[in-house]
């Protein structure tokens, strides 16, 4: 029996399209071997929801290929398997988290010291973080002028069909997916996910074709009202790599002759936000726990463990910030703008320290990602590179109307909510007597009162940013 190679499945779930596992293909029978490493990343190991996400991809790929389960710190393991197949080398893509640099070089010293020889291939993102430079040859700081080289930099090239491959025919021991439990126990807060997501790549490509044709063609008027089913719900999918960012262009791309130019000329640009934050993490690895801006790190935070709660319970009071909450426990989502919203709300509404948001989104988002995450929190907080103002402080009164103008969105997730006028949909506070009760809401009982007034908040807020050294509003 020939040794095989290794191809080491990472954030890269997927057959099609692979160019690490085309390789493989290419150069022997392909050991499929994928670990979970719960030690290298420390405290950013996979929260909840990406774990849940994770059982039911890896079920997927399992059922297609012959994948060995190992767990353990990466390169310990790695060097296990090839000590028991005498494999000649390991395939991988590139991962860019803060702990990978080091870790793919650990597990190419092991290789190397067992004979065999690594080799590392991109396709997580659309751009290497060192390809994309500005005149000065320095990282990017500001969005629009990265977005611009990338475009000028060409588009991804199409794709090679895959080589058939040989799988081992040899055998180790694997472990069982189910003993990894990484699906919750009781209570299943993970019910509902089932229906909503189809994790795999076989769901990915379901999905990216049903976003075609049904959502592109309103993506650029339409991604910003949460009600409206038009953005891709592509991100988990990116996430774990069950698409490729390229073959999302490509085909979007392929898909926008014509009549929805504009439409996915915006859609890209949100692909790019995607390696934006990535290329920001690798230059800036400590953005997951430090202020971009290090002036931030001096904010005057409030310590509020009760309105933190509230927050994550979705019980703040304000429908559009907890119906957004609600969402994202019911289906290990939320919709961008309300992201946005409910991220703005925490950060300067209650004074609450961004990075706490940033761990609940961890654990309950199924997208949940170290870069998109760090620097979307950052971007909220005003702390980040190319962020929004500090000053810009969202009314979630008038983000709900603006976006949400007769409530659908607040309705679907706030039943308690339901029938309610339009006109006191967002501020349920401001409702005559009359009108709650004929809408069976009693605030206090069935419905929060605000856990704060939006313009003691506001001022609270922007006395807070003046106390930042260095810092005027
Ligand atoms: P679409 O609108 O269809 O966009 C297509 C793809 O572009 C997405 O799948 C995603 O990969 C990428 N994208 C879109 N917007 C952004 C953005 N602002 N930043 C980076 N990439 C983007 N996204 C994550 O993937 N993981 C996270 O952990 C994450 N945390 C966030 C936290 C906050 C506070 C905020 C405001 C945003 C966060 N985002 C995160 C970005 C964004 O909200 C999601 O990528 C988007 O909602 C996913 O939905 P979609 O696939 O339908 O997006």
């Amino acid at each position: 029996m020939p040794p095989p190679v290794i191809m080491w499945f990472r954030q890269d779930l997927r057959l099609a399209g692979n160019a690490a596992l085309s390789a493989a293909a290419v150069a022997g029978e392909v050991l499929p071997l994928y670990i979970l490493d719960d030690e290298t990343p420390g405290r950013w190991r996979m929260g909840g929801a990406n774990r849940w996400w994770l059982h039911r991809s890896l079920e997927q790929l399992a059922g297609r290929i012959p994948l060995v389960l190992r767990k353990g710190p990466a390169d310990q393991v790695l060097h296990e398997v090839l000590r028991e197949t005498g494999a000649t080398a390991v395939y991988f893509t590139r991962d860019y988290a803060p702990w990978s640099a080091d870790l793919e070089r650990r597990v190419k010293d092991g290789a190397e010291r067992e004979g065999a020889i690594c080799h590392r291939y991109g396709g997580y993102l659309l751009h290497e973080p060192e390809a994309i430079r500005n005149g000065q040859g320095e990282p990017y700081k500001v969005y629009t002028p990265f977005s611009r080289a990338c475009f000028a930099a060409g588009e991804p090239k199409p794709l090679r069909p895959a080589p058939a491959i040989k799988w081992w025919s040899g055998s180790i021991p694997s472990d069982a997916l189910g003993d990894w439990q990484l699906l919750p126990g009781n209570p299943n807060w993970a019910a509902r996910f089932e229906s909503q997501w189809q994790p795999g790549e076989t769901g990915a490509r379901r999905r990216l074709r049903d976003f075609i044709e049904t959502g592109l063609q309103d993506y650029a008027g339409g991604r910003d009202f949460p009600a409206r089913d038009v953005t891709s719900r592509l991100s988990p999918h990116l996430h774990f790599g069950e698409v490729s960012p390229a073959q999302c262009w490509l085909a979007v791309r392929a898909a926008a002759i014509g009549s929805n130019d504009a439409a996915a000329e915006k859609f890209l640009k949100e692909v790019l936000w995607r390696d934006f934050s990535w290329h920001l993490l690798h230059h800036f690895p400590h953005m997951p726990e430090q202020s971009f801006k290090p002036e931030y790190d001096g904010f005057p935070w409030r310590d509020d463990p009760v309105n933190l709660l509230a927050w994550q319970k979705g019980e703040t009071g304000y429908p559009i910030v907890d119906a957004g909450m609600r969402e994202l426990w019911a289906t290990g989502t939320m919709h961008n703008r309300v992201r946005m919203i409910a991220a703005s709300f925490l950060i300067k509404h209650l004074l609450i320290d961004w990075r706490h948001g940033a761990r609940w989104f961890w654990d309950t988002l199924v997208d949940a990602g170290i870069a998109s995450n760090s620097a979307s929190w950052q971007w909220v907080a005003g702390s980040g590179a190319d962020a929004a103002p500090y000053f810009r402080i969202f009314n979630p009164v008038l983000q709900g109307e603006k976006f949400d103008c007769r409530g659908a969105y607040v309705r679907k997730w706030l039943p308690e909510l339901q029938a309610m006028p339009d006109e006191f949909i967002h501020q349920p506070w401001q409702a005559p007597h009359a009108a709650l009760r004929a809408a069976g809401v009693e605030l206090g009982r069935n419905y929060p009162h605000p856990v704060v007034d939006h313009g003691l908040a506001r001022k609270r807020a922007l006395a807070a940013l003046k106390s930042l050294k260095g810092e005027s509003s």
